[in-house]
């Protein structure tokens, strides 16, 4: 769990100097006349075309100077219980991939490259919506993962790609729905998870949201880091599930309530309305052979109820404004 000293901070990204000479001080030299070569021209073509300029700065900046190696993770993946296949450094922009399937891992790496923002002497690295202190405290890691992976899969799926991280995904769409993906797509790329934060305090508190962040960089230390070591394991995963099955819910509940323009909806089309969010709301998670519950009917209610008990109800309807 994140201590609570860990303050979200904002980049002091300078989007003025955005530098408009795009490709031509790019380290082509090292980077396009590597055997990677298809693949990073193929993302610099994919992103261009779908990523507003804007959003690409970062990308553009850390192009100039990426490094890109090969690397043979086998005893780290022993000594570890991992199974790393590609790796991107932030400290020295450098992409290391293995060598046995590099072509499943490029992309998804290339994304934390994107959305790394290179500030020099500062004492919190940005990433996607990973926040990196000096003293190696961290957050936003599980949100970060997941939404890398949806963004490989949304842009490459014509491509084969490692499939990984597939909770943390599923749960990063589904804040993807909630708060738009033009704006989340932004904040990615400019490494602002407080872009997400001050998004969802439309819906929820802010304990909330950082309960819901935390709970979810734990779940992915857990299931997709090993890193869970913990006695009550079971007990930790059952309920962390749950408890951010129950933020999905209440916030998009309170979205739609929010953004109806009706004075009154019927609860069963409010609870219709939010049918894409429960569509993608995982059921049951299978880890080690183990299934955790993490949705039913009763879950639907309870959460319900909690948020209508700030509106004033009449009959099977919610009064709004
Ligand atoms: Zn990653």
């Amino acid at each position: 769990m994140l201590s609570k000293s860990f303050e979200l901070k904002n980049t002091s990204e300078q989007l003025e100097q955005h530098d408009t000479k795009l490709f031509s001080d790019i380290n082509e030299k090292d980077i396009l006349h590597s055997h990677l070569r298809p693949y990073i021209i193929n993302f610099l073509k994919v992103l261009t075309q779908n990523i507003s300029e804007e959003d690409l700065y970062n990308f553009l900046q850390n192009m100039k100077t990426l490094k890109t190696n090969f690397k043979n993770f086998t005893i780290y993946n022993m000594l570890s219980h991992r199974s790393v296949h590609g790796f991107y450094s932030y400290e020295d922009n450098t992409i290391s991939l293995s060598k046995r399937n590099y072509h499943l891992t490029i992309y998804h790496e290339l994304f934390h490259m994107a959305s790394t923002v290179i500030e020099k002497d500062a004492s919190t690295l940005y990433t996607g919506f990973l926040q990196i202190q000096d003293n190696d405290e961290k957050i936003g890691n599980g949100l970060n993962e997941g939404y890398t992976q949806y963004l490989t899969e949304r842009y490459f799926s014509d491509k084969p790609i490692l499939k990984c991280y597939s909770y943390e995904t599923r749960i990063a769409s589904i804040i993807e729905q909630i708060i738009g993906s033009s704006k989340m797509q932004s904040f990615y790329f400019h490494g602002n998870l407080s872009g997400v934060v001050d998004s969802l305090k439309n819906y929820s508190s802010k304990d909330e949201i950082d309960k819901f962040i935390t709970t979810l960089d734990d779940i992915s230390n857990y299931i997709s880091c090993g890193l869970l070591k913990a006695k009550s394991k079971d007990a930790i995963l059952k309920n962390s599930f749950i408890d951010i099955n129950n933020f999905l819910i209440q916030t998009s509940l309170k979205q739609k309530i929010l953004e109806s323009n009706e004075h009154r909806i019927i609860i069963e089309h409010l609870i219709h309305k939010i049918d894409p969010v429960l569509c993608l709301l995982p059921q049951a998670v299978v880890y080690k052979y183990k299934e955790y519950k993490a949705y039913d009917t009763d879950l639907l209610e309870k959460n319900l109820s909690i948020v209508l008990k700030d509106y004033r109800l009449e009959h099977d309807k919610v009064l709004i404004k």
